[in-house]
C-alpha cells in the first residue's frame, strides 16, 4: 500500500476514535522504531505502558513464533499447559492468589468489579478516587474517577464513589452499609502521574480489614517492572485482595488478569464470568517469556537504577526551565507537570525523533523499556531539553 492508501483507508474505515499523528510505523527494536521513511525514533513510551521490555523482544517473538506452530488456540473448557505454568508463574511471584485470565485491562477491571459484587451478596458500592482510570467498558467507565471520560455514555452502572486520592478521612466518609470494596492505581497513570502515599495505602488495607471490604489494586499500568519492582504494591508492603494486569504482561500481545487472595477464590464458580480467549496458549507462552526475561536480564534492577537517573536528570531539568512544576513518579512511570499544555511539546519532540506522551492536559509522561540506557536517557531529554528552549 501507498502512502497515502493508508491514511486514506483510515480515514474511509477505521472508526475515528483516536488522535492520530501522522505517522505510520513498520519496525521496532528494542527502544527504537523506524517509520514508513525508513525514519528511526527514540520510544520513551513504548506502547502505551506496553513494551516494557521494548519492542519485538527476541524471547517474546521466539516463544509466539513457536506456539503459533504449534497450537494457537484452545478453549477453557480445555487444559493447556501454557496457561498452568503461567498461573503458576504469576501466583508466585506475587500473593498466594489464582488468576482470572482475560484480554485487556478494562476487562481484568469489569471481572474484579464483578467479583466484588458476587462477594459483598448484596453490597456493592465500590469507593474509586478522582482521577482514576480503569478503562472504558461501561462499569470500568463508570469506576473512572473522571468526567470527560464519562460524558455522553449515561446512564452508567451505579454503585460507584469517587473520592479524593490519598485522603484517608474522604474514603471514611464515604463508607455505607453498601460498600464492598476500595479500588485505586497505586501510582496513578492517565490521571497525571500521582503517586499513592505510603500512610494512606495502609490506612486503606487497615480501613478494609476493619470493615470487611476488597482492596483492590489497578496494576495494569504499574505491574510489570513498570516501577521498579514487578508488582508496584511491594513497594509499600501492603498486599492487595484483587490485583489487576494487563498492558505489559504479554510483551505487546493482548492479556488481561485478575488475582484473587486464594481465600476468596471459590466466589466466583464454574459459569459464573468467562472470556473467549482469555488465556490462550500463544499469548501465555508470550507472557511466560516476558517474566522469564525480566528475571534472566535483571530487568527489575536495572529498571530502578535507569529510574533513579532518570530522575535525577529530570530534576536537573526542573531547575532550568521555569516552565517545569514538578518532576514526580515511581521507577520508570515518570511525569513531569508544566505550567502550560503539554502537546506541543509532544509534537515538537515527535519531530526532533523522539516519542513521549502528554495526559491530564500538562503532564508530559515518559514509560520508557525496562532495559532503557543512559545513553537513550540523555538523548531523549537532550531534545526534551531543546524543545522547551524554544517555549
Ligand atoms: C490502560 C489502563 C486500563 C485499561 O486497559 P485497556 O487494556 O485499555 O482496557 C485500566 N487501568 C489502568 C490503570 C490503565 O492504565
Amino acid at each position: 500500500m501507498k502512502i497515502e492508501e493508508i491514511f486514506d483507508a483510515y480515514k474511509e474505515c477505521v472508526m475515528p476514535t483516536y488522535t492520530k499523528y501522522p505517522l505510520i510505523f513498520v519496525k521496532g527494536k528494542g527502544s527504537r522504531l523506524w517509520d514508513i521513511h525508513n525514519k528511526a525514533y527514540l520510544d520513551f513510551f513504548p506502547g502505551w505502558g506496553v513494551c516494557n521490555l521494548g519492542h519485538c523482544h527476541p524471547k517474546v517473538t521466539q516463544a509466539v513464533r513457536e506456539q503459533a506452530g504449534k497450537l494457537i488456540f484452545i478453549p477453557n473448557n480445555y487444559y493447556h499447559p501454557q496457561q498452568a505454568k503461567l498461573a503458576k508463574e504469576m501466583v508466585y511471584w506475587s500473593f498466594p492468589s489464582k488468576v482470572f485470565f482475560c484480554n485487556s485491562g478494562a476487562e481484568a477491571n469489569e471481572a474484579a468489579i464483578k467479583f466484588s459484587r458476587k462477594y459483598g451478596k448484596g453490597r456493592f458500592e465500590i469507593i474509586t478516587f478522582e482521577d482514576s482510570f480503569h478503562g472504558r467498558t461501561l462499569a470500568a467507565l463508570a469506576a473512572t474517577g473522571q468526567k470527560k471520560y464519562q460524558s455522553g455514555f449515561e446512564p452508567l452502572p451505579e454503585g460507584f464513589k469517587a473520592v479524593k486520592f490519598n485522603d484517608l478521612e474522604a474514603v471514611k466518609n464515604a463508607l455505607s452499609s453498601k460498600t464492598v470494596a476500595v479500588m485505586l492505581e497505586l501510582v496513578q497513570g492517565e490521571g497525571g502521574i500521582n503517586v499513592a502515599k505510603k500512610d494512606f495505602v495502609i490506612g486503606l488495607r487497615k480501613l478494609c480489614d476493619e470493615n470487611n471490604l476488597l482492596l483492590i489494586f489497578d496494576e495494569v499500568q504499574t505491574g510489570i517492572g513498570r516501577t521498579g519492582k514487578l508488582f508496584c504494591y511491594q513497594h509499600y508492603g501492603v498486599i492487595p485482595d484483587i490485583m489487576t494486569l494487563a498492558k505489559g504482561l504479554g510483551g505487546g500481545l493482548p492479556i488481561g488478569a485478575m488475582l484473587v487472595k486464594k481465600e476468596i477464590t471459590d466466589t466466583l464458580g464454574p459459569g459464573m464470568h468467562a472470556s473467549t480467549f482469555g488465556g490462550g496458549p500463544v499469548i501465555c507462552k508470550a507472557a511466560l517469556a516476558v517474566l522469564k526475561a525480566i528475571q534472566k536480564e535483571k530487568l527489575l534492577t536495572k529498571a530502578q537504577r535507569a529510574g533513579e537517573y532518570l530522575f535525577l536528570k529530570l530534576n536537573e531539568l526542573k531547575g532550568k526551565f521555569p516552565v517545569i512544576k514538578e518532576a514526580r513518579g515511581m521507577g520508570l512511570m515518570a511525569g513531569l507537570e508544566l505550567a502550560v499544555e503539554g502537546k506541543q511539546v509532544v509534537e515538537k519532540c515527535l519531530e526532533k525523533g523522539v516519542l513521549i506522551n502528554c495526559t491530564h492536559g500538562n503532564v508530559l509522561r515518559f514509560m520508557p523499556a525496562l532495559n532503557i540506557s543512559k545513553k537513550e536517557i540523555d538523548k531523549a531529554l537532550a531534545v526534551l531539553a531543546e524543545v522547551l528552549e524554544g517555549i
